[in-house]
This record gives structure tokens, sequence and C-alpha cells, in this order.
């Protein structure tokens, strides 16, 4: 009879019986081992993050400047006490943005490509413009009349990229201006493969009461009659491959008690976004969103009061704003094929981190 190996069953019927009730005895001690109580170890834990607390109070305050990631060191709060009339001319802001991405080198993401960015004179959609032109697109803008000098500055911008830059000027809350200005940039550029829905009117209102009903009309004839009849109009002219990119806002996603409207037609656009992406996936064309936090351009101190906008963007966790030229670069890979061909319905959010709980 070969020898019982470890884990066979015992042949003795009594042996058996022992180890029988052995076994029965062993959960008990198991289970009165699972439920020791964990609280001294609690308070061993405590008293270790205790201790390093007080040594952190002794160290004196965490570092309270804004975090800097990119290549260059960005404008932190305080930020120049102004505010500008509408609807905000950058020449006048004080701090000019950055916008030129001076690190970001063109690799022909867009080669060959043309681009309609509305409120490309200047913010992000200008810093996009720049972008743009450096991938190999030459582009048109649609801005406000009254902010020619920054379209001028544009064009110039994207002429030394070396592309072609067609200023057309007027008012996207008016539909036959869209169709003008898509078929002029037909015609001049001659295509269309990437609209970017960019421009926008934001003007707060601490009160219900005092949102007017002309106020209220304004905001949603920009931002979503407007971002509609461009892409109504842009459509029939974009082929497989193309892409639109539209603008929304972090307060389309989180809401902002003193922009109710600003906030209601963010949140729309982001609806439009994701429901437009499925209405033209069969044409092989991607519709996508960006949702910025705070952008230093003229938007904000053209809205804010001179002692909010001191301050603007210190209350996320990066503590800063963002450049125009730090959100650019997603537009280009929002628009290039070659980048994010597998990407439609998206809505991007760029906010400079989230505070948790
Ligand atoms: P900006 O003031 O530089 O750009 C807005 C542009 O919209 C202007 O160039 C203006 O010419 C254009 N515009 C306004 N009304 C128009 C109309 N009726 N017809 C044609 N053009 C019109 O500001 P920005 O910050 O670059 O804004 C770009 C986009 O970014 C907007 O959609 C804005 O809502 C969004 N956004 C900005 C921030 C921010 O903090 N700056 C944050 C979230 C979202």
């Amino acid at each position: 009879m070969s020898p019982a190996k470890r884990g066979d069953p015992p042949r003795d019927p009594a042996e058996r019986k022992r180890g029988a009730s052995a076994t029965a005895s062993a959960p008990r001690t198991r289970g009165r081992a699972a439920r020791k109580d964990p609280s001294e170890q609690y308070r061993g834990i405590q008293r270790e993050v205790d201790r390093a607390d007080k040594q952190q109070e002794k160290k004196g305050e965490k570092k309270q400047g804004a975090a800097q990631t990119g290549v260059r060191k960005e404008p932190e709060p305080p930020l120049p006490k102004q505010h500008l009339e509408k609807p905000g001319i950058e020449a006048d802001l004080q701090l000019r943005p950055n916008y030129m991405a001076p690190e970001y080198k063109g690799s022909g993401k867009l080669q060959d490509m043309v681009a309609i960015i509305t409120g490309g004179d200047s913010g992000i959609g200008r810093a996009v413009a720049v972008l743009y032109a450096r991938e190999g697109a030459d582009v048109a803008l649609v801005y406000l009349p009254s902010e020619d000098v920054d379209a001028q500055e544009t064009r110039e911008a994207v002429e030394r990229e070396g592309r072609r830059c067609l200023l057309i000027p007027g008012d996207v809350s008016d539909y036959d201006f869209c169709e003008e200005a898509v078929e002029r940039t037909v015609r001049e550029l001659g295509k269309l493969d990437i609209l970017v829905n960019n421009a926008a009117f934001q003007e707060h209102a601490q009160d219900i009461d005092q949102l007017t009903l002309e106020h209220f009309d304004r905001t949603i004839k920009t931002n979503l009659y407007g971002y509609f009849h461009m892409a109504k109009a842009a459509v029939p002219y974009l082929e497989q491959g193309s892409a639109i990119i539209n603008t929304g806002s972090v307060t389309g996603l989180q809401g902002s008690p003193d922009l109710l409207d600003y906030a209601m037609t963010k949140g729309g656009i982001h609806a439009f976004t994701r429901s437009l992406s499925t209405n033209l996936i069969e044409k092989g064309i991607r519709v996508n969103a960006i949702a910025p936090g705070p952008v230093w351009t003229p938007l904000n101190p053209a809205d804010q009061s001179p002692k909010d906008i001191v301050k603007f963007g210190s209350d996320v966790p990066m503590k800063r704003p963002a450049q125009p030229e730090e959100l650019s670069p997603l537009y280009v890979f929002l628009a290039s094929p070659v980048c994010s061909s597998y990407m439609t319905g998206e809505i991007v959010p760029m906010v400079g981190g989230y505070k948790g709980g």
C-alpha cells in the first residue's frame, strides 16, 4: 500500500472522523480571525496621517502658484484689471493672449484642406486658424464686422504660415449670411473640409429678473441659431473625411448661475454635437465638441467686472486660465482624419483639472 499523500482523505474510519471534526472546527478559527476588529489598525493609520499633517503645518502652507505644464510659462492671476466694451477687441486687451504655439511643429495633418472658423478673428478661433495653416490648410474667418482689426492680425499670422486666409465679416444669426459665407469660401478657396463653429455671445446676469428677453434672444440667436445655420449651410459641401468641431463650454456641463442663457446654449451645443454626429455618420462626416474651462481671450474681460477678471481662472485646479495656444492642438486633432477618424459625437473637456469631492 502506498503511503498516504498530503491532501488524501484518511483511510482509517476513526481517523477520518477525527479529521472531519478537526475540519469542522477549522472554519470557526478562521471565522474568529476574519472577524477581528481592525479599529486598532485604523487608529494607527490615523496617527501616521495626523503626524504628517502637523509636519506639513510646521513647513507652512502648500505651494500656492498656478500649475505650469506646458513648454513655456503661461500667465497666471493676478491678471490686469480691465473691462472691455463689447464685442471685445483682442488688440485692446492688456496682456495679449498667447496664440502662436511657437513650439508646435506642423506635419501636414490638414494638408490642402479648407476650413471655416467662426469667431476666427480672435481668442480661441485665432489660435486655431494659425495651427490649421501650419498644418497645411487654407482658412476662412467669420466674425463681427466691428472686429476687423483683430481679423487683419489673424490673416497676417495665417499668411506667415504660408496659407491663404479669407475674411468674411457678418452675423451668424442671419441664415442668408451663413449661406453666402460658405458659398464664398468654396468659390474662392475651392472647397470646404472643416467647419469650426466657435462664435459666441456671453454676458452675465446675476438674477433671472435682470436677464431681459432681448439679452436672452441675442445669446440664443448667436450661439444656437448661429451653429445650426453654419452647419446647415456647410453640410452640402462636406465630403467623406470632413469634420465639424463645435466649441462648447464647461458651463454646458456644470451649469452657471450667472450665465443662465449662455450655459443653456452650451448644453444645447453639446446635445447638437452628439445628435448631428449620428445624423452625418453615413456620410463619413465626423462631429465633435470641445468644452473649454477658463481661457484668456476678450470674451470674459468684455463680460466680467474688473475686480473679478483679476482672478480669472484661479478657481480651477491649475489656478490659471488656459491660453488659446493650449487649446488649438486639440482642434487640429479633431479636424484631422489622420488623428481622430474613429472619434465622433465626443464632447472633450479641457478645463484645467478636476477638484474632486
Ligand atoms: P472671442 O471673443 O475671442 O471670440 C468670440 C468671437 O465670436 C468673436 O471673435 C466675435 O467676432 C465672434 N462673434 C460674436 N458674435 C458673432 C456673430 N453674431 N456673428 C459672427 N461672429 C460673432 O472669445 P473666445 O473665448 O475665443 O470664444 C470662442 C468660443 O469659446 C466661444 O464659443 C466661447 O463661448 C467659447 N468658450 C470660451 C471660454 C473662455 O473662457 N474664453 C470658455 C469656454 C468656452
